[in-house]
């Protein structure tokens, strides 16, 4: 593809993009893709950039899910800047975007769902009953429009990859998922489209969630191996928060993502708190 100022090229139509990936595909391209829900950062970019530096053509594609929202989330009010999100895929070289309407993904007569049955259950799923079943319905079909070989995803939704990875495992998909590690502010808190919802007290808040990490993460390394134990350190550190609710805080094996009484392995500390109505996560390698 070119590399005129008119990239990214931009395409909302599901055939077309197939059509043009599948095209490149067969003249050997090695194709990156970076699924995202647009609202782009500095998180996305570091995405783009790892597909840049190992890829051929990088596709992106910017798509708010429907079907990875319950009945009472933030569908509606998500937010949304498709110029902006263009300027961020250039200024990191971004060859595609892909940006379909609902319609368009899910026709009036769609009636397929995806689900991973044990990863998807636990952790966000407690809030979240029907999130990864979006998710991976989402995935795969973009999985499938993409032709790529590698796929970009962030560990900030740290069990959304996980998900993604098992998928990937049990209908052996042509395509390798690559983990990015999660940036942040200067002060700790994970970049996310969603913290354009917090007001400035709300901002500050929002830190007691890497903090409580970081609580899980010291108990650890003073030797606490009892999980409980572990994860009172960082609920301790949410409730001093008045502007904070717990939603879940939990120490899990970092592969498969079960919690067991005592750590043992690798060990992931990951939580979900409300602050106001805004709900963000976070995780961190605590072991
Ligand atoms: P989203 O637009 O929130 O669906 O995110 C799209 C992709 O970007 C997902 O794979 C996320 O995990 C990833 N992502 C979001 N925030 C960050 C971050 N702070 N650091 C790294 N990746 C991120």
């Amino acid at each position: 593809m070119s590399q005129s100022e008119s990239r990214p090229f931009v395409i909302s139509d599901p055939a077309e993009f197939q059509q043009r990936m599948r095209g490149l595909a067969q003249r050997g391209a090695r194709i990156g893709f970076v699924p995202t829900m647009g609202y782009l950062h500095a998180g996305h970019q570091a995405l783009m950039q790892a597909a840049r530096a190992e890829c051929d053509i990088v596709a992106v594609s910017i798509f708010v899910n429907p079907k990875q929202f319950g009945p009472n989330e933030d569908l509606a009010r998500y937010p949304r800047d498709l110029p902006g999100d263009l300027g961020k895929c250039r200024e990191r070289g971004v060859d595609v975007v892909f940006t379909p309407t609902p319609e368009a993904m899910y026709p009036a007569q769609f009636e397929t769902k995806v689900a991973v049955a044990r990863t998807s259950l636990g952790l966000c799923a407690g809030t979240r009953p029907t999130h990864f079943e979006g998710v991976t319905t989402v995935v795969l079909k973009l999985f499938m429009l993409a032709q790529a070989q590698r796929a970009y995803f962030g560990e900030k939704d740290f069990q959304q990859l996980a998900v993604i990875r098992a998928m990937v495992r049990d209908l052996a998909l042509p395509i390798s998922i690559v983990g990015i590690p999660t940036l942040r502010e200067p002060d700790g808190l994970a970049l996310s489209s969603r913290n354009v919802y917090l007001s400035a007290p709300e901002r500050q808040a929002a830190l007691v969630l890497k903090r409580s990490l970081d609580a899980m993460q010291a108990a650890a390394a003073a030797g606490e191996r009892d999980t409980a134990q572990v994860i009172a350190a960082g609920a301790r550190v949410i409730a001093a928060e008045p502007l904070a609710r717990l939603d879940y805080l939990e120490a899990v094996d970092a592969t498969t993502l079960v919690s067991s009484p005592q750590l043992g392995g690798p060990s992931q500390g990951i939580g979900a708190v409300f602050i106001g109505k805004t709900r963000l996560i976070d995780n961190l390698r605590i072991l």
